[in-house]
């Protein structure tokens, strides 16, 4: 199927409704520190929230300084984490990070882009996440595929690489708002526009929509 854009007015006009529509959208995943937040995220990675969420506590109980992740043992710790897919790769990207953070950034999660993606399991969308969440730095859009998936529906990218996407975003977006568009996003997709049937009739944005009506997914 190809891509319909919207003009810049249009697209602007869609991100405001939806911002309207989802003032409760909000981070998904719990964390208290930003130890916590870097693993939660290097786990999330294609798992669900309410997966990560319901095995984190005992992990963050367990492990509480980045000196605590670089010294586990790889077995012990997927023991905390194998409810999570691809698990064993997951532990070993965690204990690789905050070995990393302990012995580079005195076993601080570092507040910068460029650092954040050196670690392993953490790209662009990831860094971005952290560094909102974690820290209040607002760099970029993190483009998760609740954004990818959306972003072409709607029309406000034709692109389906993320930091294409995310270029086209940070044109279109306020900046304000860029610290929770992705979340805004991910509400819509599961409320409205969910993947393979969307609820076009009930959706604030059929006025606009290119794909109003469509059918599977797109
Ligand atoms: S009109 Fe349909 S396809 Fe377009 S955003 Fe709304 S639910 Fe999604």
């Amino acid at each position: 199927m190809g891509f319909a854009l919207l003009d810049e007015k249009d697209a602007r006009k869609a991100i405001i409704l939806l911002e309207k529509e989802y003032q409760d959208a909000k981070y998904y995943l719990s964390f208290k520190t930003p130890i916590d937040l870097l693993a939660a995220a290097i786990l999330s990675a294609q798992t669900r929230d309410e997966v990560v969420n319901s095995s984190t506590p005992a992990l963050f109980d367990k492990y509480r300084t980045a000196k605590d992740y670089s010294e586990a043992k790889e077995s012990e710790l997927i023991g905390y984490i194998n409810g999570i897919s691809f698990a064993a790769n997951k532990a070993k990207n965690i204990i690789k990070a905050f070995r990393i953070i302990e012995d580079k950034y005195g076993g601080k999660v570092p507040r910068s882009m460029e650092a954040l993606v050196e670690l392993p399991g953490i790209g662009r969308k990831t860094a971005n996440t952290i560094l909102i969440n974690a820290y209040g730095i607002v760099e970029g859009i993190p483009v998760d595929t609740w954004v990818i998936k959306l972003s072409g529906r709607i029309g406000l990218s034709k692109s389906s690489a993320p930091e294409e996407i995310e270029r086209d975003l940070m044109r279109i977006v306020e900046k304000k708002d860029w610290k929770r568009i992705a979340y805004v996003f991910k509400a819509h997709g599961r409320r409205i526009c969910q993947s393979k049937v969307p609820l076009c009739s009930r959706c604030r944005l059929s006025g606009l929509c290119p794909k109003n009506g469509v059918k599977k997914s797109a």
